[in-house]
């Protein structure tokens, strides 16, 4: 990693080493032509109780997925100091400008967040928020939990996840937090392009780092919420930052064993599912079709499953485009 070593412009209005609880923001100075010395002001919360660990929580990586938000805001207004041993750092929504438009990327500078770490004191806003993370904020933390979902364009069963990691005793940490998540599933998780990455930067800091993918649609659920909110305590639990043992449920361990679990589309067309999430799929079984929309009496293209499992993700709206991700299927494991 390429880690500048010129300040950032970013001001936290929070102390992150007092004790009790402090509502305040991250100051990024942003000088546009409506507020010449105008700020973007991302809400953070410090939770400190004397000694003990520091968890990072972060919700809105992308600004389009609302089940970290949603738990991340009612975790910081609930939890009292006094029930905390250690230090809970809360951002609800970390790409702040991305969440008010309800878009995955900044209508400021199109930056994607997870794309842009370890990110530039001195780049776009984007790689601003990324650089004060990478030297600020995640060498105070010993575990991340970081929440996404699909977003607008991206639909999954709801899932905890950790990556394979060179370091076992590291990797194992970070599966021991996907169990005590305790979401209705849990995936030993590859991704297409790990390239500027929170959690590849996390991860190489050695931090326990914890993910999740909980349903998506660019909107949020009854249970999906309660799963986030029970989640997030579980994990503080396991940590042993909130007393009490987490409430543990059934999961069902997930692995994406290789690139081929992944199926994009190569046409443009109206999407027709011909398998939901959850449902079983075979290696060679047709688990989608793309219709042409330019005429009648042509046949749509079929898309395969390259592997038995289950569908886990899927492609949302109902017009796909060549190249989108159509579906993810993924393995049924008995765990990590
Ligand atoms: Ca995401």
């Amino acid at each position: 990693m390429n880690i500048s070593k010129r300040p950032s412009p970013t001001t936290p209005t929070v102390d992150f080493d007092r004790d009790g609880i402090q509502h305040g923001h991250l100051r990024l100075p942003w000088s546009r032509d409506d507020s010449a010395w105008g700020s973007i002001m991302i809400p953070i919360c410090v939770i400190k109780n004397g000694e003990g660990p520091t968890a990072l929580l972060t919700g809105a990586n992308h600004g389009d997925e609302y089940e970290g938000p949603v738990a991340l805001f009612d975790l910081a207004r609930t939890l009292k100091p006094e029930e905390v041993k250690g230090r809970i750092i809360i951002v609800p929504a970390m790409n702040y400008p991305a969440f008010q438009a309800g878009t995955r990327t900044s209508p400021i500078d199109k930056g994607n967040l997870n794309r842009s770490f370890p990110g530039r004191p001195d780049g776009s806003v984007t790689e601003k928020i990324a650089d004060y993370f990478t030297r600020y904020l995640l060498p105070l933390a010993d575990i991340v939990l970081d929440f996404h979902s699909g977003g607008r364009t991206l639909d999954f069963l709801p899932y905890a996840a950790a990556h394979a990691l060179p370091d076992k005793g590291q990797e194992k940490a970070c599966f021991d937090g996907v169990a005590a998540f305790s979401a209705p599933y849990s995936m030993r998780m590859i991704e297409i392009d790990a390239v500027g990455m929170y959690d590849t930067t996390a991860e190489q800091m050695g931090k326990v780092f914890v993910t999740t993918e909980l349903s998506g649609g660019g909107t949020i659920s009854a249970r999906t919420a309660s799963i986030a909110k029970r989640g997030v305590l579980n994990v503080l639990k396991h940590a042993g930052i909130v007393s009490g043992a987490p409430e543990v449920e059934v999961t069902q361990w997930l692995d994406m064993p290789s690139s081929d679990c992944f199926v994009f589309s190569e046409a443009d067309g109206v999407f027709e599912p011909l398998k939901d999430l959850g449902e079983k799929v075979s290696r060679g079984e047709i688990i989608a079709r793309i219709h042409p929309i330019g005429r009648t009496g042509t046949a749509p293209s079929d898309y395969r499953a390259a592997m038995d499992g289950i569908l886990a993700a899927r492609h949302f709206p109902g017009l796909i485009k060549t190249g989108d991700c159509l579906a993810v299927v993924a393995t049924l494991t008995g765990g990590p």
